[in-house]
């Protein structure tokens, strides 16, 4: 088996498990016993295929930016995650878990949010499949979060705000797991990321892998040979990245880079770069690195992009780094930002301020001319249209 799957107990290397609640146990073991026969299952496959692409409008280009290979010296592929249907990857697994949920027969989704991307991919694929939908998002989120709380209402959603701790996302998380505690038969929780208990870091992470399962292909195509040299995706939780890299993490001349948001800096505390500051600790249902002091308090960690600052990150990734598989490298604000910039006036693409750390990881990687890169765009970045221009006049000549 390879050393990069989720074992028998559900985990990766030593990280992973299941850490939850004794009342929980049932649910999770549950769907731990009959997601991977579903989801392998014809009837699912047909379903989830159809709807990734007459929904979604997958597959996503694999686009061959000149003017970054140029800058750059090699050869740099964009993964469109940008152009999905609600604009970023979310809405992949969103999708392959409510389709998962019905078949189990369940009748409402929870779910957590931070920045409101997951919250507005869940209410979308309820709206489409006609489930009630409860999203708990931190109270601080839903003021910072307005224009994504508002859609998730259009949308049918009930949008709860979550008033304790630092009312953000791993509040949010808590109040999820509490609601799936209180209605452990009827309700699925739909989790946004590549985290939680067993086995939804696999799940999520075989729901985005149809983002690696296109990039073979087009590779193939474009290129004559189905591997680049690098992969490189941002990473909060790790779906997007899981799903950039799931079917090359046995090709060990891939190299992996997971650019992670470094904040104001990694010394300075404030950062989201959870594995190089995080330690080995239990957050929300599995064992992972952790931003947390040493009483193993989580420590609220900070990114100028939304959807990457949790305190913790999948324990597949954690493995991975730990190994020495892949690589992470913290990106800070001021490095995403540029890069963002960059990229609008290079080739008329505004990426996610969260797909930006990634663009900025590029700067930091030395490449042979016969390199070929690719490079997960993991969303646009209309929604971040707010913080790119307070600080234009800092980047934009
Ligand atoms: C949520 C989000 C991320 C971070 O989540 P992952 O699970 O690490 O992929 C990255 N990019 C965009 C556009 C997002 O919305």
């Amino acid at each position: 088996m390879s050393p990069f799957q989720v074992d028998k107990e559900g985990y990766f290397g030593h990280f992973g498990g299941v850490y939850v609640p004794e009342i929980l146990q049932p649910c999770v073991k549950a769907l731990g016993d009959c997601y991977r026969q579903i989801i392998d299952s014809e009837d699912f496959r047909q379903e989830y295929e159809a709807l990734l692409r007459d929904y979604v409008g997958r597959p996503s280009p694999l686009y061959l930016s000149k003017s970054l290979s140029k800058l750059h010296g090699c050869k740099i592929y964009l993964k469109r995650e940008d152009l999905n249907h609600t604009g970023a990857h979310k809405i992949n697994n969103a999708i392959g878990q409510i389709l998962l949920a019905r078949r189990m027969g369940k009748k409402r989704i929870v779910a957590e949010t931070g920045a409101g991307q997951h919250g507005v991919a869940t209410a979308t694929v309820c709206a489409l499949m006609d489930m009630p939908c409860v999203v708990y998002m931190g109270a601080t989120d839903v003021e910072r979060q307005r224009p994504n709380v508002e859609k998730m209402r259009l949308l049918g959603a009930e949008v709860v705000p979550v008033q304790s701790g630092n009312k953000t996302l791993k509040d949010a998380c808590n109040e999820a797991i509490r609601d799936w505690c209180c209605h452990p038969s009827d309700t699925y929780y739909l989790i946004g990321s590549t985290m939680g208990p067993h086995p939804y870091p696999d799940l999520v992470a075989r729901m985005q892998s149809v983002i690696s399962k296109e990039i073979r292909k087009q590779l193939l195509e474009k290129e004559g040979r189905e591997t680049p040299d690098y992969l490189v995706a941002c990473i909060g939780g790790g779906s997007n990245a899981a799903g950039t890299i799931f079917h090359f993490l046995d090709d060990l001349d891939v190299k992996i880079v997971l650019a992670e948001a470094g904040g104001k800096g990694v010394e300075t505390g404030e950062t989201a770069a959870t594995l190089a500051a995080g330690t080995e600790g239990v957050l929300h249902g599995s064992r992972s690195l952790v931003i947390q002091d040493e009483d193993g308090q989580v420590i609220e960690p900070y990114s100028i992009s939304a959807g990457l600052d949790y305190p913790g990150i999948g324990p597949l990734h954690a493995h991975i780094v730990r190994t020495g598989r892949a690589t992470a490298m913290p990106i800070n604000d001021d490095e995403a930002l540029a890069a963002a910039y960059e990229l609008n006036r290079l080739d008329g693409i505004l990426p996610a301020l969260e797909s930006a750390h990634a663009l900025g990881a590029l700067h930091k990687l030395k490449f042979r001319p016969e390199d070929v890169v690719v490079l997960t765009l993991s969303g646009r970045g209309d929604k971040d249209m707010a913080t790119y221009l307070k600080h234009a006049k800092d980047f934009v000549k």
